[in-house]
């Protein structure tokens, strides 16, 4: 996108069309306006759309631009967090409810992937969080504990079952969450675009918001070149933030993570590397991640990013961990190299805003935002809707928070990745 190989790699190569759009260049009126184009927007938009409700998506570049064409493509069941920490962060009856909803959104995705017959190389065979040592195999008995105290039905893996899975003996054990998968992240997002369309919203690319203002009763949106007149505003702009809702932006610190992919590996390969292709990722501190496609490429990330002497450093570190992790597939070339930002929130859970009275917005995923996205996004439809008030959301009201030092964090994030990946694996 915008020309740039490295901003969404594969996932551009690989995914279905976007839907044709325009820009926005006149004066309209809708119901709802949701600003971005990501899968929280576009879950609420296609919610909001199939009630009848008029709604207008803005988006500054394209759908996907943001962190949902870029991402590892793991749906996940959970947070970063570990789940009894969740409810000392956002109380309990929040955080219990969080979890709640979470732990339910995979199967979410699923439903709108069925029903709106998206075809985003949906994989439902679970994920394996993998042990790195003894301390990871710690926190995954931790992890285990507090998710089945809850009734969700992960598994602790040994750590020969482990290796059956990956194809690698690398772990000390995993831990198997059956309700999670991995897709095609902008094939989703653009499946997403197609369906809230098809439901009837309208949907403007390459319409950055600049202003939002009231209007007597109603909202005015602004873009370089249009506006919309509406009721509800709906902000999902997340780490990708620009315009009016600056606050999104500088609460957050950004995590550079990068991906690279093989390129398709051989049926044989392809029977001993995660042969029935969950998507896996570790508990190392500088964690590693890696799935399949449908093609049979390996898709490998870690935190970093693909700029200045980053590209060459990680790109090495990548080629030195697989050869350590999978010697059986031998030399390596990647067929596409990409990375983006992650929001990260000083407390690593999610932020629900009202920036105005029938503003607001779900944002700070801290690298999970597939299923968290599609599920809040669904929320804020509710919201607007009256189905829910704002004390039966899954997150606590929240001010936007400025965080300190954020440039300091960022450039610490992207140089600490960097000596890492330049000494890991060497020896
Ligand atoms: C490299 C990487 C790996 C990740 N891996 C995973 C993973 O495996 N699993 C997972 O669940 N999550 C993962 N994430 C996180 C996930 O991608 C995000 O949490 C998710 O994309 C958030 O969705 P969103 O719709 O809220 O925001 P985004 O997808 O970021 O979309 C926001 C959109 O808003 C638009 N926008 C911004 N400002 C304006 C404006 N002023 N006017 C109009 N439009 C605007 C942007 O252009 C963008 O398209 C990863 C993220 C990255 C970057």
């Amino acid at each position: 996108m915008l020309g740039n190989p490295r901003s969404h790699g594969l996932w551009e190569k690989t995914a279905p069309v976007a839907p044709a759009t325009s820009i926005l260049d006149e004066q309209l009126l809708a119901d709802v306006v949701v600003v971005g184009a990501g899968y929280t927007g576009m879950s609420a938009a296609l919610h909001l759309a199939e009630t009848g409700l008029s709604v207008i998506i803005l988006e500054a570049v394209e759908a996907g631009f943001g962190g949902a064409g870029r991402n590892v493509g793991l749906i996940n069941g959970g947070m970063w967090v570990m789940p009894d920490d969740v409810p000392k962060v956002l109380g309990a009856e929040h955080g219990e409810r969080a979890l709640q909803q979470l732990g339910q959104a995979p199967l979410l995705v699923r439903e709108v992937i069925e029903k709106h017959r998206i075809e985003c190389e949906l994989e439902t065979n679970g994920t394996l969080h993998l042990a790195v040592g003894a301390q990871g195999l710690q926190e995954l008995r931790d992890r285990h504990r507090q998710w089945a105290a809850r009734g969700a039905p992960v598994q602790l893996l040994d750590a020969e079952e482990t290796a059956r899975r990956v194809g690698s003996s690398a772990y000390a054990g995993a831990l198997f969450d059956p309700r999670a998968g991995t897709l095609q992240p902008l094939a989703y997002a653009r499946g997403l675009a197609h369906a809230a369309l098809h439901a009837g919203a309208k949907l403007f690319t390459s319409s950055a918001v600049i202003d939002a203002r009231k209007q007597g009763e109603d909202w005015l949106v602004e873009t370089a070149r249009g506006s919309v007149s509406c009721q509800w505003v709906i902000v999902a702009t997340d780490a990708y933030s620009t315009g009016p809702w600056k606050r999104v932006r500088q609460e957050q610190v950004h995590l550079p993570y990068f991906n690279f992919a093989t390129k398709p590996l051989s049926d044989n390969l392809r029977r001993s590397v995660l042969p029935h292709r969950e998507g896996c990722w570790d508990t190392k501190e500088v964690l590693s991640s890696f799935r399949m496609d449908q093609a049979g490429r390996l898709v490998f990330g870690s935190v970093g990013a693909l700029r200045n002497s980053g590209a060459a450093v990680h790109r090495a570190w990548a080629k030195r961990s697989l050869k350590r992790l999978f010697p059986q597939l031998g030399t390596l070339e990647f067929e596409a190299e990409w990375y983006g930002h992650i929001g990260m929130t000083n407390d690593a859970v999610p932020r629900f805003h009202r920036f105005d009275s029938q503003v607001v917005g779900f944002s700070g995923y801290n690298g999970r935002g597939i299923a968290p996205g599609t599920t809040f996004g669904k929320t804020l439809a509710d919201l607007v809707l009256g189905k829910i008030s704002e004390e039966q959301l899954p997150l606590p009201l929240s001010e936007p928070e400025a965080v300190s030092f954020r440039a300091v964090k960022e450039a610490y994030y992207e140089m600490g990745a960097q000596i890492a990946h330049l000494t890991e694996n060497r020896f």
